[in-house]
């Protein structure tokens, strides 16, 4: 698997349509100081799905849609796309292509899709589970990351061995599951306590 192109419109700098095409190897983007290039790289961090604006260099969410400039004015939403080749199938879904889109108006509105289809966020957050690739994945190094593993917590470290071991899936269904019995716990005694009334 490997990113094939990133679409970009009214995110960010980018106001105009672009398509980065990459190909089966190593890409550098080059270009001065504040012409978009970590844009490139928060671009495809947002359309994974990352909801924390920190993350994106932004004050509020809807900073990422385009905010004008002296000559051209702000944009009312912001859409990136992916395109990841999948012919080794690494993603679980039939597509050799998978696109993943997102779409954010200044309204607040957003929508993701999937190969053309509308779904949730966790729609995209399972289908990156324990491929390295999700917006918690360790595909997305950003600029002083490496000093935030190494000096941060045992726990958040052990986090990102999960993912590399493919068992983050199997944690959160666990997880699930627990909750769901916990859920069913609460019934049964709300029901006891209904059956002791009545006797
Ligand atoms: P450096 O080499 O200094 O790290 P860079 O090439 O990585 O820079 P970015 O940080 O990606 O540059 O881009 C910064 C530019 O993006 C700034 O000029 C900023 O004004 C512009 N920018 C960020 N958000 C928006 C937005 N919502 N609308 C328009 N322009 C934006």
């Amino acid at each position: 698997m490997y990113l094939k192109s990133i679409e970009v419109q009214g995110f960010k700098s980018f106001a105009n349509k672009i398509v980065f095409d990459f190909h089966n190897g190593i890409t550098g983007i080059v270009g001065p100081n504040g012409s978009g290039k970590s844009n490139v790289a928060d671009a495809v961090r947002w359309v994974l799905g990352e909801q924390r604006v920190k993350q994106l260099r932004g004050g509020s969410m809807q900073d990422v849609i385009f905010s004008g400039t002296e000559n051209r004015k702000p944009l009312s939403y912001a859409y990136v796309a992916i395109t990841l080749d999948n012919s080794d199938h690494q993603l679980a879904v039939d597509y050799e292509e998978v696109t993943v889109a997102r779409k954010l108006y200044r309204s607040g509105e957003s929508e993701y899709l999937i190969n053309g289809h509308s779904c949730r966020l966790k729609d995209v957050n399972e289908l990156f589970y324990d491929t390295g690739i999700g917006k918690e994945g360790y595909s997305i190094i950003g600029q002083g990351q490496i000093d935030r593993i190494l000096s941060g917590k045992p726990e958040e470290r052990r986090e990102l061995f999960d993912e590399a071991a493919g068992i983050v899936k199997f944690k959160r269904r666990k997880n699930m599951s627990l909750k769901k019995l916990e859920d069913e716990r609460q019934n049964l005694v709300r029901v006891n306590d209904i059956l002791s009334e009545l006797e």
